[in-house]
């Protein structure tokens, strides 16, 4: 038999498609640039996959690690950038970035699931919603409360997740890359 350097004498873990979907939106985020958090998203349909994206600014675009987003860059030197400013923010997020990846190729995604690295924003679920997108899984959660605070803007995002036929974290946060790839991807080291 001859030897082959994906064989492994312990038998590899074989992801269900939930961690499938997710080790795809990690791999993806390795590709983020962004000052602020790296996010990675995938976009699915039955089964199979659509589209993938990563935060960063847009194309042909100078890379938000090269000062590319005067946001992202002053947003610890400056209160009013740190906290808003969303709208003037150049970086395209993870899942707007899946989201027209498949607009730019021509893939429906009406009907579809969308994992995250991160739970999605506001405006990314807004966007998910309007694009037709009915199930959201996502690895890290964050509480709205302390994002928002404003009580009317959480309880618009509470309805915005309503939405969705399933909105639920998937995975464990506390085994992020690259012990997920560690788990799942062979041969095992030792
Ligand atoms: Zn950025
Ligand atoms: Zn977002």
């Amino acid at each position: 038999m001859i030897a082959d350097a994906t064989e492994s004498p312990d038998p590899v873990r074989r992801p269900d498609k939930d961690h499938y979907f997710l080790l795809i939106a990690l791999a993806a985020r390795t590709r983020a640039d962004c000052l602020g958090r790296r996010v990675g998203a995938v976009i699915t349909r039955e089964g199979r996959v659509l589209s993938t994206g990563y935060n960063g600014t847009p194309f042909g675009m100078p890379n938000c690690s090269e000062g590319g987003c005067h946001r992202c860059s002053q947003r610890t030197a400056d209160p009013l950038l740190r906290g808003g400013a969303y709208d003037v923010c150049i970086c395209v997020h993870a899942e707007q970035n899946a989201i027209l990846t498949a607009a730019r190729f021509g893939q429906q995604v009406l009907g579809a699931s969308l994992t995250s690295t991160m739970q999605p924003c506001f405006g990314c679920l807004k966007e998910m919603l309007q694009a037709g997108i009915n199930e959201v899984h996502f690895l890290h959660p964050w509480d709205p409360m302390e994002a928002y605070g404003d009580p009317a803007l959480i309880a618009q995002y509470a309805a915005l997740r309503a939405r969705f036929t399933s909105f639920v974290q998937v995975g464990d946060p506390a085994t992020d890359t690259p012990q997920l790839f560690r788990d799942f991807v062979g041969p095992r080291q030792s």
